[in-house]
């Protein structure tokens, strides 16, 4: 077994470790000793205190040294075995119930020196203490910190204590991956004494220390390392180029009615610049909600079908197809042929579609996932574009990278806007294009704060705008009312607002039927009603420009960037609009902090990462269950300088052509060696 293998061993075969042991770690997604090493601790518990009998307090945990002096083992059942203990200044009862008396003579042996650790109590005027854990006749095992990991039910802290010793005891010794250079950043401190600090509970919550930033930097380095990989696969395909003339912004301004904002002409320009490139595009697009990404892509479409190229264009939802469907064919020349395939697409429409796909008479197709069925074919598909992706890891990404072959250039668009350092992370096996700057002559949002109880203003406030010819969205956290949380419902609140404004209300959550659910929206578009009750389902990408007042209740549920997220539902239109955050009660001080940002802020980057910094990288937008790995150590917020540093290694290990077999050991601990090998 090599020292790699020793980490990946079954837990089972640690001693004392049992299959149902195991078992009960493996739900805790704990399957290797490497496992183990990665989880820490995440408080102690001192015995180090050594305290004499007659100085022990009550109902604390305190450590003591005794003579173990008598047994009392009654032989009568449900009767607790005792055994009498003494140090100079008293004595002491431990009280043992359910054990047997040869574990009992084998852990206390008479006249014998034991430490025993744990809460003492005061009984028919002797002290004592039930049921033992911490006690041993090497009194350093007892006598200091002791680690609090999070344990699940079925394991006690001592059994857990017992497989992380062992497995810090037999810790190999890895061979040093990092350079000289970078090592000497961290003080030098090779993996192994840095894990064994980790584990260290003094060490708790210390993540400045080298040992820490060291194993961070590992972490951060491995998952650049396996990006600049794929990076480098990708970049290697060679496709043929895309000769065109490239579309002037300025006929389709005519037709839009207005002009593309700098950021717009840049990001479009980049992907022009890859389309006509002789290497496969492997492009995102980042902006803000409303920032305008999908006109970039529909003229950098147009791009690849002049140059003679078919486009698959890939959205979330039917609705959200179809809008783009509806813009490509308003501004798309008359003779180019548009198609759109959804469910509803009949049966025979369908059957046409695909023949004119297969027979390069359509040159672009609107549509969700089912766009890459095997039954589609392309006669020569050139470009995907993937509209709101945000779901995707590393390896989803590659598969779809794989996809339409060689000459297929494929443009990823997110309306998540994350900080660089995420970025790099999460997307590093891609080129960025980012559109941060907003439509000129939009209004600001204005964003308000309101208590449940006040909710007649805001019927007073929304009457008024749909008197003006407005819509409104009024989110609400649940479908229906749970008796678990207290939190408005999509049900009641429908049913309070049909009463006041009749039909101009509808209602829309994610058990309502697919066809039932387009039509909702399409009516919503169409101005058939005003206010549309709602769960986040309208987070994705639609474009409503009539409506210009979002409501949003118990807004203390949803993080910064969601909130700002549905926010970006309104304020598409030239009008003013207004978001009304509402609230149960009186707000929290973490609430009240994040209601500041919103007022303050329209700019998704900047809330992005004020919420990373409130809640953690992990939890803003969808990232949690994307399937994107989670980092262990490392903190794109904290660790900043890290993520620099790592870039900066990765350049040199690129340029310099270094073998990366001296990784692969790295990349094994953090779970990204069969992307690599994928790639070989
Ligand atoms: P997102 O980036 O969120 O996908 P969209 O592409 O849906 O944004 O665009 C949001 C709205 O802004 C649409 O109504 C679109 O017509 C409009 N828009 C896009 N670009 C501009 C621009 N340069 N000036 C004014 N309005 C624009
Ligand atoms: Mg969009």
């Amino acid at each position: 077994m090599n020292k790699y293998e020793y980490l990946l061993q079954d837990l089972t075969n640690l001693k004392g470790v049992g299959k149902k042991t195991a078992l009960i770690l493996k739900k805790k997604k704990i399957n290797s000793l490497l496992d183990i090493l990665y989880r820490l601790p995440e408080s102690y518990t001192d015995r180090s205190n050594l305290v004499r009998i007659s100085d022990l307090q009550i109902g604390k945990i305190c450590t003591v040294k005794v003579i173990v002096k008598k047994y009392n083992f009654p032989r009568v059942r449900n009767l607790p075995n005792r055994v009498i203990c003494e140090d100079m200044s008293g004595r002491i009862e431990c009280v043992f119930f359910n054990s047997y008396e040869g574990y009992i003579r084998k852990l206390l042996p008479i006249n014998n020196e034991v430490t025993i650790s744990g809460k003492f109590s005061y009984f028919r005027n002797s002290y004592q203490i039930t049921n033992p854990k911490y006690i041993s006749q090497e009194s350093n095992l007892i006598l200091k910190k002791h680690n609090k990991y999070s344990l699940t039910e079925g394991i006690t802290e001592k059994i857990y204590t017992n497989i992380i010793n062992q497995v810090l005891k037999n810790l190999p010794n890895l061979d040093e991956w990092l350079s000289p250079e970078i090592l000497k950043k961290f003080k030098n401190e090779s993996w192994k004494n840095s894990i064994i600090k980790l584990h260290d509970p003094t060490n708790i919550g210390n993540i400045k220390s080298n040992f820490y930033r060291r194993l961070a930097f590992d972490e951060i380095l491995s998952s650049l390392i396996v990006f600049s990989q794929i990076r480098k696969k990708i970049k290697k395909i060679k496709k043929q180029k895309k000769i065109f003339k490239p579309i002037t912004p300025y006929r389709i301004e005519e037709k839009l009615g207005f002009k593309l904002t700098n950021d717009q002409i840049r990001s479009l320009n980049e992907i022009n610049n890859d389309l006509c490139s002789k290497t496969k595009m492997f492009r995102i697009l980042q902006g803000d909600v409303g920032s305008g990404k999908t006109i970039v892509a529909l003229i950098s479409a147009l791009n690849a079908i002049n140059s003679g190229y078919q486009v698959a264009f890939m959205a979330p939802t039917e609705i959200l197809a179809r809008q783009h469907y509806i813009l490509a064919k308003k501004i798309y020349p008359s003779n180019i042929n548009i198609s759109l395939l959804t469910s509803k697409t009949e049966t025979k429409d369908k059957r046409v579609a695909a023949e004119y796909l297969k027979k390069n008479i359509t040159k672009i197709v609107f549509g969700t996932h089912s766009l890459f069925q095997k039954k589609i074919i392309f006669k020569k598909l050139g470009y995907i574009i993937i509209d709101e992706q945000h779901k995707f890891g590393v390896r989803q990404r590659k598969s779809l990278s794989d996809k339409g072959g060689d000459n297929c250039d494929v443009l990823l668009m997110s309306a998540t806007p994350i900080p660089r350092t995420l970025t790099m992370t999460i997307y590093g096996d891609m080129d960025l294009s980012i559109i941060r700057e907003k439509p000129k002559f939009r209004k600001e949002i204005k964003t308000y704060s309101k208590l449940e109880t006040k909710i007649d203003e805001i019927i007073k406030f929304v009457n008024n705008e749909i008197k003006h010819g407005n819509q409104v969205f009024w989110v609400c956290p649940l479908i229906d009312d749970s008796s678990k949380i207290d939190h408005v419902s999509t049900k009641k609140r429908y049913d309070y607002l049909k009463k006041i404004f009749n039909d101009d209300v509808k209602v829309l959550h994610g058990n309502v039927e697919s066809e039932e659910k387009e039509k909702i929206l399409e009516d919503f578009l169409n101005k058939k009603f005003k206010i549309l009750v709602s769960t986040t389902i309208i987070e994705v990408g639609i474009d409503f420009p009539n409506a210009n007042v979002i409501v949003i209740e118990n807004a203390n549920k949803f993080g910064l960037s969601q909130l700002h997220q549905l926010r970006g539902r309104v304020g598409r239109g030239n009008k003013a609009s207004t978001c009304i955050l509402m609230f149960k009660s009186n707000l929290s001080e973490n609430a009240t902090k994040r209601i500041k940002i919103l007022k303050k802020s329209n700019d998704g980057f900047f809330i992005s990462e004020e919420d990373m910094k409130l809640r953690g990288y992990g939890d803003i937008l969808g990232f949690k269950q994307s399937g994107i790995k989670n980092f262990k150590l490392a903190d794109p917020i904290q660790n900043e300088d890290l993520f620099i540093l790592a870039e900066k290694e990765i350049k040199r290990i690129e340029n310099s052509h270094e073998n990366l077999n001296k990784y692969k050991t790295l990349l094994k601990l953090y779970d990204q060696a069969d992307v690599i090998n994928d790639l070989a």
